[in-house]
């Protein structure tokens, strides 16, 4: 029996299934302050008889195991979680090893292993949701370094006809600022599953995530992209985002994968709604 937690800013799931990546019973409750919600927590697992546990979660977090505050989410702009010992608190109940990490690094793992980039050693995973992240394992290595990347939060190039001035708390018109659901939202007055498929804010919308990509592609050189989260469930974007990312690189990267079969290249979740609760799982194997 092992424990997956994917800690979302909007709601928690929680598992537990075996290493094969099946799941046998999970719960999903709505992310309130972490006494309530972490409380919850325990209540799922008391009787689960978990041998480890693996926390895919929102961030900031501290990922550095030599780090004090190492297990922590840190200065997230939900303010009730700053500075939130989740790790620690876990431990107090379940005396089991435990692994932490970003639920978009869980998310690229998780695919890596049982989904869309199975058995590949390079991958990229994003979300695009409520605010957008990305998650990356290269050289069969999840990203980590002096924090853990943060690739929603990266400068692009405004849309000359965007008047918009940008969501992001710290950035305003960084790729999160622009291009997660609340700025479709902000931009458009209305909800993005509330607009219709033919409307202009997918074109912007696949203009922005384009430069993320092709920002990424040139860094990480990842063998996928998978896109989840709820901006994601619009199938229109992946043509239109695939279109995007082929016109922005301008033929400089000759590769398969771009040049013949970007449609197998960029792709939404192999483990569709499950990504985020095997990435965990697949974080504590
Ligand atoms: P979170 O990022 O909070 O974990 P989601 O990935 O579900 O959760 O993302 C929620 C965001 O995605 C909201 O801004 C919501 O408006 C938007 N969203 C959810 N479903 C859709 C959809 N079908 N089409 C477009 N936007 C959607
Ligand atoms: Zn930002």
């Amino acid at each position: 029996m092992i424990g997956a937690i994917e800690a979302g800013g909007t709601k928690f799931i929680c598992g537990v299934g075996n290493e094969k990546g099946e799941i046998f019973e999970k719960v999903s409750f709505p992310t309130e302050t972490p006494e309530i919600t972490l409380a919850k927590v325990v209540e799922f697992f008391k009787d689960k008889n978990i041998e480890r546990l693996g926390v895919g979660s929102f961030g900031p977090i501290d990922v550095n195991p030599k780090s004090k505050t190492y297990g922590y989410i840190t200065k997230t702009p939900k303010l009730a979680w700053t500075d939130c010992d989740v790790i620690g608190y876990l431990k107090k109940h379940f005396d089991v090893p435990m692994f932490f990490d970003t639920d978009v690094n869980g998310a690229a793992l998780g695919e890596a292993t049982w989904g869309a980039a199975k058995g590949l050693d390079n991958c990229l995973y994003m979300t695009i949701g409520t605010g957008i992240g990305g998650g990356a394992l290269v050289s069969g290595k999840l990203v980590h370094g002096m924090l853990h990347p943060e690739m929603g939060h990266i400068i692009i190039k405004r849309h000359p006809k965007d008047n918009y001035e940008g969501k992001c708390p710290f950035h305003k018109d960084c790729l999160e600022g622009m291009a997660a659901g609340p700025a479709i939202e902000a931009r458009w007055g209305k909800k993005g599953y509330e607009l219709p498929s033919d409307h202009e804010a997918w074109d912007l919308e696949a203009y922005y995530i384009a430069q993320g990509l092709v920002n990424f592609i040139l860094t990480l050189s990842p063998e996928k992209i998978i896109l989840g989260g709820g901006v994601m469930k619009q199938e229109q974007l992946f043509p239109k985002i695939r279109k995007e990312v082929v016109e922005l690189l301008k033929g400089y990267v000759q590769t398969t994968e771009i040049l013949e079969n970007i449609d197998n290249y960029i792709v939404y979740p192999g483990l569709g709604d499950n990504a985020g609760l095997l990435g965990a799982l697949a974080l504590a194997l």
